[in-house]
């Protein structure tokens, strides 16, 4: 996989998955813009990209503003001209059974990770559609596939960002740009680590492989689905689980 010439920008990028999916296409070849709501991490993990001798652009980003998502994607094009790989994989959980659920809760996972997804590619997709060319990755999760209690909003809105990868890659396949979600299954990050033991133990005895996965597992996918490899390759949800869900 050759990932040079590219510009690619990651969404919550500052730490675990996306971290990882922005640092392995770097090492691919491809200039990483870092986008993360945490000020904090951004200027790091774009550190870490320019190590690999790529070029990196830190910039700090709330997927839930639309206006703000549209800055992020005009900044991309005036500092690198272009803009090929878009990766939606901010995300969060608010995790609590359906009956003791808040509004808010629900609120606010649905406006992270689907609405967050929905304004990156729809300022994305713009300048894409007239360049015609894009590959837009969007981080689904196993959970939008076979539900987990707990996760009512989580899993919904997992399952719509897979609904909406469908129609977006059927509108615009025409003109060059392939639009895929990648599924994970448990990955070993910040929002595992939050899991209790107990429940962690039990999860990895419902996966085959035994163990979770790790964020390179579903880094090198995404790498594969942004290069040229990938190109007939549109509107498919791929699942990386260790066989958890098939
Ligand atoms: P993580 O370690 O919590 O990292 C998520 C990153 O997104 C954090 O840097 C977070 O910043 C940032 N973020 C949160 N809200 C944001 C917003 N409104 N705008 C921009 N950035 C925001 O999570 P992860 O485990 O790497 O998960 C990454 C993606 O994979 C998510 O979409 C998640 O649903 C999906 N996924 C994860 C697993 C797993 O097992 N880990 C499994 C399936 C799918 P703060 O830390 O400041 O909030």
């Amino acid at each position: 996989m050759n990932l040079e010439n590219n510009i690619a920008l990651v969404t919550g990028a500052g730490q675990g998955i996306g971290k990882t999916i922005a640092l392995t296409l770097a090492q691919y070849g491809a200039d990483v813009v870092i986008a993360d709501i945490n000020e904090a991490t951004v200027s790091t993990v774009a550190h870490e990209v320019e190590a690999f001798g790529r070029r990196a652009l830190p910039f700090v980003l709330d997927v839930v503003n639309l206006a703000a998502c549209e800055e992020a994607i005009k900044k991309t094009i005036d500092t690198f001209g272009k803009l090929d790989i878009l990766v939606n994989n901010a995300g969060i959980t608010r995790d609590m059974v359906l009956l003791r659920m808040k509004e808010e809760q629900w609120d606010q996972v649905i406006a992270v990770n689907l609405k967050g997804t929905f304004n990156c590619t729809k300022a994305a997709i713009r300048y894409m559609f007239r360049n015609k060319y894009g590959r837009i990755i969007n981080i689904a999760s196993v959970t939008g596939a076979m539900g987990n209690p707990g996760q009512a909003n989580y899993a919904a809105s997992k399952a719509a960002i897979m609904g909406f990868t469908k129609a977006v890659a059927r509108e615009y396949a025409h003109c060059g740009i392939t639009v895929n979600a990648v599924a994970p299954g448990f990955i070993k990050t910040a929002m595992t680590d939050a899991i209790p033991d107990k429940e962690r133990e039990a999860m990895i005895a419902m996966i085959p492989a035994q163990k979770l996965g790790m964020p390179e597992d579903v880094a090198h996918l995404v790498c594969f689905l942004a290069s040229d490899l990938a190109a007939y390759i549109t509107g498919q949800v791929i699942h990386v689980n260790g066989g958890l869900y098939m």
